[in-house]
């Protein structure tokens, strides 16, 4: 079966490590002896709870996570952090930075400005999203409650050089297409949250990672299940949890673990997209979207320039064996996600493949 495998470069939902896949497998109808599967036991089970506890105290390890933060498993999908964050923090000061860096940040962007007043700090729409601003072109306020950023721009191919600058303004950042890539300061953050199904797990489950301090301010009519501090108090089990994508998350992060946690992760994140980079950049005919000081590690977005010959690039792309390569109608052209379930060898055939287009119709 496994033999059969394509190498998949989906934006998300992604791969997952095979071993990954192949455990869960092995474990579906019967987990480790309780006669059951993962997903028909009660979230209120001892051998549940053990999981969920088991998980969370990996992440916590794997990214460093302080004692004054506290980890969520939550549902609504990374979009609903979009709506979270201003309903919890923006009580403060009724004011928020935003920085507009790609499709994702422009949503959150919008959704803020239904509950307070929104400062764009800075956007790199001007030139389609294809670079990320520098710290000295960030308009802070330091009046604002907090500043948001996306740190990889999933559609746009752009990744965050380095960590905002904003005094004692609370920084709030998406982290769904690289969280686990690298290793992260948890503590320069007020909070840090993903979506799951880039680099963590299947889909349905988001993980919000928040300096404790900051929960307990919503606005008054912040709906229940969208209050940090109900799914702080019962451990985000107010209700049920996605019980069987944090099980899967258990198994990534152990599968994360024997790679040499997020260092092993930076390396071969590093690997992977200097290889893809490397070859764009010296083909005749390829070129990327992102300008080289703010390349994504994970999003490699690229084309040809020429609609017909990007076609017939994914077209045969896709014959070899290669799928999900068309780019996002935003950028066009194609992307290749790069996320850490992606096997070098997947880049590496990537890279032969596409020197060979090069060479057939450059
Ligand atoms: C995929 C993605 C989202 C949206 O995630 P959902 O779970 O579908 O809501 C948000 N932000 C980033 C950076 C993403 O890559």
């Amino acid at each position: 079966m496994s033999d059969q495998r394509v190498y998949n470069f989906s934006a998300g939902p992604s791969m997952l490590p095979l071993s990954v896949l192949e455990r869960a497998g092995s474990e579906i109808t019967n987990y480790r002896g309780s006669g059951m599967s993962v997903m028909e036991m009660s979230h209120r089970s001892k051998i549940f709870l053990q999981i969920f506890q088991e998980t969370q105290d990996k992440l916590r390890r794997i990214m460093h996570i302080p004692e004054n933060y506290k980890i969520l498993f939550l549902q609504t999908g990374a979009s609903g952090q979009f709506s979270m964050i201003p309903l919890n923090l923006i009580g403060k000061t009724g004011k928020a930075d935003y920085a507009v860096t790609g499709n994702f940040s422009s949503v959150a962007y919008k959704e803020a400005t239904k509950y307070g007043q929104i400062n764009v700090a800075a956007s790199s729409e001007d030139r389609n999203h294809s670079y990320i601003p520098t710290q000295n072109q960030l308009k802070l306020d330091p009046q604002a409650s907090y500043f948001y950023y996306c740190a990889n721009n999933t559609i746009y191919g752009t990744e965050w050089p380095y960590i905002p600058q904003t005094g004692d303004v609370p920084l709030v950042c998406d982290m769904s297409s690289n969280i686990l890539s690298m290793p992260v300061d948890v503590s320069k953050f007020g909070i840090l949250y993903a979506g799951a199904q880039k680099n963590m797990a299947p889909a349905g489950l988001t993980v919000v990672i928040i300096r404790e301090d900051l929960a307990g301010h919503e606005l008054p009519y912040t709906p229940l299940m969208m209050n940090y501090k109900t799914m702080i108090d019962k451990d985000s089990m107010y209700n049920t949890p996605p019980c069987w994508c944090i099980y899967m998350l258990g198994l990534t992060l152990d599968w994360v673990e024997e790679q040499g946690g997020t260092e092993g992760m930076e390396k071969l994140k590093k690997l992977r997209s200097s290889m893809l980079y490397d070859t764009i950049d010296n083909s005749k005919l390829f070129h990327c979207h992102a300008q080289p000081d703010s390349r994504s590690g994970m999003n490699v977005t690229f084309r040809t320039g020429n609609e017909e010959l990007d076609a017939k690039f994914i077209a045969e792309s896709i014959q070899a064996g290669f799928v999900n390569l068309k780019g996002h109608r935003k950028t066009g052209g194609m992307r290749a996600s790069i996320y850490n379930a992606m096997p070098v060898e997947g880049v590496e055939k990537l890279c032969d493949f596409i020197k060979a287009f090069d060479r057939a119709n450059g």
